[in-house]
């Protein structure tokens, strides 16, 4: 390890520390503490940026180093916000950013202020290099990512185009180490599935529970409703990022049924990861109906946490789930759309990605996916067409682990995975935007 590597290693670990140790849970977010630590670190070093908000406390920053002309640009795209913490839950406190055996522990070290300190220390360094793109470089720290209630980047995409408007843009989604077959992938994802949930209002007649001959129990209709949903088997079909996957990973282009055949032969793995980015998904979650024990309830509600594959609509699935869901005393009502965009592959960044994985393990190789949740690339893709990947890469943590801790207590980053988000990013600037 040169001196230059370690001394950026320390940095992020330290940078990423102070970020922790400002309590940004969402709500109430105040992410404008965030925001002015990073403004002063790229201050210091030579680095303009701007704060942006709707409101004082929960400001949006953004960095750029601006082109030369000409060349493609890349936003480097983070949240500052984290979703609450409950400190009894944690060995350690989750604002203390305690390093403990080469690790990083505190709310938002993977989701995702671990990021936004790679981020920043790559174009901080860059700028300290005297790095000149030819197309701008920016660096967009959002606040209200994990509620989105109109504070973040849906917001500045409206009231500041001009701020975050970029070619080609990296965020968080994917990025993880992982053997699938017998050999190892990074995965990318390039396309966010739409959180499509929705619910039935089943109809009966209220009733004293002790009589029930003389009511018609909705609870009890809603039943056979929830039987149709869990027998359901949704149509299997093929975007352009699960054919590229399917092809990574098994060497051929296979249907949709033989794919996910061989996977569960051959890897069990493979086989979790293909399964809900074959289709729409379906599961009720939550169910309501008497407050009261001896009322027979006169109306249930069930709710359905439903998601679209990317590119599919609520006008195509609705018919065919009330085809699924048959004749009842029930109706049905969707309770958002959010998402469902995607970014095309084999662009320069797509390429850049790819380059760097070739350079830190030259047997891995990049695996689009799809990603079951929303993220902020959505907000960019649908605004200006960015091309936009999840991308951070970590190959020190192991990934099952890493994905239980996100959202839940003793969040912890590993220090080297750190280092190599610098290294990525780095790369990745001086790849796209570098002329
Ligand atoms: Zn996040």
């Amino acid at each position: 390890m040169t001196t230059a590597e370690s001394s950026l290693r320390l940095e992020v670990t330290e940078l990423l520390q102070e970020l922790i140790r400002l309590d940004t849970a969402n709500p109430p977010g105040n992410e404008t503490q965030a925001a002015e630590l990073l403004r002063d670190y790229l201050g210091d070093n030579g680095v303009e940026s701007e704060l942006y908000a709707r409101t004082p406390e929960r400001a949006n920053l953004v960095a750029r180093l601006p082109g030369s002309g000409g060349g493609p640009s890349l936003l480097l795209l983070s949240h500052t916000d984290t979703v609450p913490a409950a400190p009894a839950e944690w060995l350690v406190n989750p604002w203390s950013a305690e390093l403990r055996d080469g690790e990083l522990w505190g709310r938002g070290a993977l989701d995702m202020k671990g990021q936004v300190a790679a981020e920043a220390v790559a174009l901080a360094s860059l700028a300290r290099d005297g790095f000149e793109p030819a197309g701008d470089l920016v660096f967009a720290a959002c606040a209200d990512e994990e509620v989105g209630a109109g504070f973040g980047l849906q917001w500045l995409c409206k009231a500041h185009p001009e701020a975050v408007r970029t070619d080609y843009a990296l965020n968080e989604g994917a990025g993880e180490r992982l053997e699938l077959f017998g050999r190892p992938f990074y995965l990318c994802s390039s396309a966010e599935k739409m959180s499509s949930p929705f619910r039935l209002f089943v109809r009966g007649r209220a009733g004293h529970a002790s009589v029930p001959g003389i009511a018609d129990n909705a609870l009890v209709k809603a039943a056979p409703l929830i039987e149709r949903l869990a027998a359901y088997r949704p149509e299997l079909r093929l975007g352009p990022e699960t054919s590229a996957m399917i092809e990574a990973m098994i060497g051929e282009a296979l249907s949709p049924e033989e794919a996910l055949k061989v996977a569960r032969e051959r890897d069990e793995l493979a086989a979790e990861l293909l399964e809900p980015l074959l289709s729409l998904t379906l599961s009720p979650t939550m169910i309501k109906a008497s407050e009261t024990r001896n009322v027979i309830p006169h109306l249930c509600t069930v709710d359905v946490d439903c998601r679209l594959l990317p590119g599919q609509t609520q006008e195509e699935v609705e018919p065919v789930l009330r085809a699924v869901l048959g004749e009842g005393d029930f109706e049905f009502g969707w309770l958002e759309g959010w998402g469902g965009t995607r970014s095309e592959l084999g662009t320069p960044l797509w390429d850049a990605v790819a380059s760097f994985v070739d350079r830190i393990e030259p047997e891995a190789t990049v695996l689009p996916v799809c990603v079951a949740g929303f993220t902020d690339s959505h907000w960019l893709r649908d605004a200006f067409g960015t091309v936009a990947y999840g991308f951070f890469p970590s190959n020190a943590m192991d990934p099952q682990v890493a994905s239980r801790l996100i959202h839940s207590a003793d969040e912890r980053v590993a220090v080297d995975d750190l280092e190599l988000g610098v290294d990525c990013f780095r790369h990745a600037a001086l790849q796209v935007t570098g002329g």
